[in-house]
Formats: structure tokens, sequence, C-alpha cells
């Protein structure tokens, strides 16, 4: 049985106040929420987020990292430095980065390494644009995201990794995927997996990531092969995000 994961995505979207503001919002209503609840702070939040969430569930993530321990790479941050915050996670891959930074596959994979390499689990988003999806290639673009992953990495390290699906157009948009959408590419996205290794495959959580929000998070979640969200623009909103939490 997979449990629910519920991931915040804050993006490049904070403040100290804000950050007090939403926390304080999100510890004051878990009762009652059964998901593993997940925030990804800007780098400057992290040490702010890590003290405002001692002893509760909540857990905290990064947004990105680079691949390289230490050394000469001026405003760059390592997985060690992330976790050093106390972050258990990191979201790699995500589609803003690999359209506004040039990420490739393979730059992705080696994010991935370097994050369970220094202990954290990373997140790793993958999904395709909407020309790619009216052009038929949703699984293909799909399956080349994952399995430039599973090629560096191996398949077994998949026990400690999120794949997140989150298509491109549904990205801050508004516009989400139907359940029959998503749900029908994470099927597609576990049997991949499970063409490595079933046992893999039915245990790694798959999150949908897309304009998911409180009035659509239930319908999404409640899909079979659904095991929660990865949320942007509704996790900076603590009613919001707590009600997505919820759905799972
Ligand atoms: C995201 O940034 O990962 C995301 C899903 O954003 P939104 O929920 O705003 O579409």
């Amino acid at each position: 049985m997979r449990k629910t994961i519920v991931a915040g995505n804050w993006k490049m979207n904070a403040s100290k106040e804000s950050v007090k503001k939403l926390i304080a919002g999100i510890l004051s209503g878990m009762d009652g929420v059964k998901s593993e609840v997940l925030v990804c702070a800007p780098f400057p939040y992290l040490s702010q987020v890590e003290s405002l969430i001692v002893g509760s569930e909540i857990r905290l993530g990064a947004q990105n990292l680079n691949i390289n321990e230490s050394g000469a790479f001026t405003g760059e941050v390592s997985a060690s430095m992330i976790k050093d915050f106390g972050a258990k996670h990191v979201i790699v891959g995500h589609s803003e980065r690999r359209s506004i930074y040039g990420e490739t596959s393979a730059i992705v994979a080696e994010k991935v390494k370097a994050s369970l390499e220094a202990g954290l689990t990373p997140l790793l988003c993958v999904g395709e644009s909407l020309e790619q999806r009216e052009g038929g290639k949703t699984e293909s673009v799909v399956a080349e995201q994952i399995n430039a992953v599973i090629e560096l990495v191996g398949i077994n390290v998949f026990n400690n990794i999120i794949v997140a699906y989150e298509p491109v157009w549904a990205i801050g948009t508004g516009v989400t995927a139907s359940p029959e959408q998503a749900q029908s590419v994470h099927l597609f996205i576990r049997s991949l997996l499970g063409e490595n290794n079933e046992t893999i495959a039915q245990t790694t959580p798959i999150l949908y990531g897309g304009s998911m929000n409180a009035g659509n998070a239930n319908e999404l979640i409640a899909c079979p092969d659904i095991d929660g969200g990865l949320i942007g623009g509704a996790a900076l909103k603590a009613e919001d995000f707590l009600h997505i939490c919820k759905a799972g």
C-alpha cells in the first residue's frame, strides 16, 4: 500500500513574513492529515522553515541542486548543504528547470544521482509539452526522461525516488489534466518501471502536478496510480494546501 504524499513547490515565492504565516497556517490545520506533507522552499528560507517545523510531521525539501559536492561553483548549492538544513527531499528536473535553464535528461539524471548519494530523496519531475501531447509523443517523452535516470542510477534506487508526472501544459496554467489523462500516464510510468522491476513499480510513489487545487485534488488522488500531488500555486495558501493534504 503506497502512502499519499502532498508536496508544495513554492517556486521563487517567499519572504520571511510570508513563510512564517504559511507554516503557522499549515501547522494549525494538520489534525486529520494522513498524507505525508512536504514543503519545498527556496534556498534562503530552508533554515527558517527548518526551525518552524521542528517537532511536526512536515518535511522539508529544496527545489534544485548542483551535482558537485563543493568547490568553485559560484551561486550554486550542493546536496550536502541542503541536507545540512534538515531537508529530506529535493525537486529535480522540474519543467521550469528543463525549459528555462536547459536541463537535459542527462543532467537531471546526474542530479538524481547526486541527491541520492547525499541521502536526499529526489522528487523526479517528468512530463510532456502541449505540442508533444498533441503530436502523440507523451509516452515517448516521459519514457526518455525516466529511462535516462534508470540508465544512470539503476532501477533499485527507485525505492528512494518519488516520481512526479507534471504535464507542462498544466503547470501554472489553471488547466488540469483530467483524472483519466493523468491516470493513463501514471499507469504508463508504473509499467515502464515494472519492465525493470515489478516490486519497485508497485511501491514507487507517483505524484501528479499541474494546477492541482482544493477543487480537483480529490478526484485526481482517487485514481489508482496517483499517489498524491506536487502543488505549485495552491501550496502558497495554507487553507488550500491543507485541503489537498486531506484529500489523500
Ligand atoms: C509545479 O510547479 O510543480 C506546479 C504543479 O505548479 P501549479 O500547481 O501552480 O500548476
